[in-house]
Parts: C-alpha cells; structure tokens; sequence
C-alpha cells in the first residue's frame, strides 16, 4: 500500500485535543503533519492574512503551529512547509457542529474548501458538542478513517469537498445530506460595561434548525454521523438562466 501524506488542520488551534486525536487516527493510514492556528481561529471563515508576514514553530516533530487563520495554515503547510503536496487534507475534529448556515462562517469548514480550491481532496470534520468524550472521539476518528480510505479509492469530482458533522452521545448509522438552514434566535446580545458603557455581543443563542427532510442538521439530530458534498463553485446555475430576463445593460467604452 502507498503511505498516504496527510495535512491536518483546524480552527480551534493547535492544542486541540480532536485535532491531536483526528492527526493520530490519520497516522493509521500514512504520514500525518499538523499545521494549524497557535490559538482558536473558531468563525474566522476563508480569511487569508495579507497585511503581515507569518510565522510558524514547530512545536514538536510534524507539528506547526502557525500565528494566521486556517486558510494560512494550508497554505503555508502546502507551500512553505511541507514543501509537498498532500494526498489529502482533513480539517477538525471541531469543537461544535458546521451545518446549514454555520457553513459559511466555519474556519473548519473554510481549511478543507482551500484544499479543494487546490485540487486536494479534503474532509472537514465536527462534533456536536463543545466537549469532546472520549466515546465521541472514537466514533468520529473511526468513521473519519472509513471515509478517507474510500474517498482515496473513489475520488471525488472536481470543486467537491465533504463535511462531515458527528452526533454526540448515540450514533444510528450515516446520511448523505445537503446543507441545512439553522435557525438563531437574539442574535446580538446588548450590555452595558463596569463603566456604563454599551458593548455588543454576536452569537451564542443558537435555537436550533429549520426542520428540512435530508439535511444536515436534521440528520445530526436524529443521532446520524452527516456527511454533505459541498461545491465550491458558489454560481447559482438555475438563476443564472432565470436572471438573463432581466436584460441589463451598462453603457459600453473603449479600453
Ligand atoms: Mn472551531
């Protein structure tokens, strides 16, 4: 059997301990190296750092930890690390699940899109807790393992990547799901300051999902391991067409 390379990553920085246990698990099937954020990068999106140099350490053999966002680390693993190209790349295990709208806010999420972006095949990997059991682990790194191995035998198709969201507690068996539409409550929290002034805080009163048969979110909470196929061509094609009804037009120039 060909020894895979394999890059792994998260938002939740590099003392993670579902990145360590995503990294051993992937040990199982080659040579895992991690590159990740020196601290928690959580929501930070598909940030890429411009403005300032970046520095990363290795903290202990095949273990960087770099001061940028997910993006960076693949980036700079790829690039300036590794100086190789990974066979895969797998992102995770996250503190907390990124299904329906979370999607688009998730470093998670963001880390395995730049690998597809690059033409490597990449998993995303979160668990629907903020705690990590050990049982919740092992039923993550154990489905993780199943799924990379297959993916490395089939493929995947072009701009195609998969995020992988697991239930916490009981575990009924897989779903392949589409991304679902959470629901969020008082999405901004106003306060005031020991010195009486305002301060405003995003997030954190999460409500639930909007309950669409086949998704992810519904599928994490019937107790299914989710694994959604996501594109990272955003093109509406079906509007595409409808929008050519709009006839628009702009006034035309030369050079
Ligand atoms: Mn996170």
């Amino acid at each position: 059997m060909i020894k895979l390379l394999i890059l792994v990553t998260n938002d939740d920085g590099v003392y993670s301990s579902g990145l360590r246990a995503l990294a051993n698990a992937m040990a199982t099937l080659g040579e895992a190296v991690i590159v990740a954020p020196d601290r928690n990068r959580s929501a930070v999106g598909h940030a890429l750092t411009l403005e300032r140099p970046l520095r990363a350490e290795e903290i202990e053999p095949g273990i960087f930890a770099v001061d940028g966002t997910p993006t960076d680390c693949v980036n700079l693993g790829i690039h300036g690390l590794i100086m190789q190209r990974p066979d895969l790349v797998v992102s995770g295990i996250n503190s907390g699940s990124n299904m329906g709208d979370d999607i688009t806010y998730s470093g998670t999420v963001s880390a395995a899109m730049e690998a597809s972006l690059m033409g490597i095949p990449a998993i995303a990997v979160s668990l629907d807790s903020r705690t990590f059991s050990d049982e919740d682990l092992v039923t993550a790194t154990d489905f993780v393992v199943v799924l990379a191995q297959r993916l490395m035998k089939k493929g995947l198709p072009p701009e195609t990547f998969l995020n992988v969201n697991i239930p916490s507690g009981r575990c009924e068996g897989v779903e392949i799901t589409r991304q679902g539409k959470r629901s969020y409550g008082q999405a901004v929290i106003v306060n005031e300051d020991p010195r009486g002034r305002k301060y405003y805080w995003i997030g954190g009163a999460s409500v639930g999902f909007e309950d669409i048969p086949g998704t992810d979110c519904c599928a994490v909470s019937r107790g299914y391991i989710s694994v959604t196929p996501l594109h990272t061509n955003l093109t509406s094609d079906s509007f595409c067409e409808d929008m050519k009804s709009w006839a628009l037009t702009c006034r035309k120039r030369d050079s």
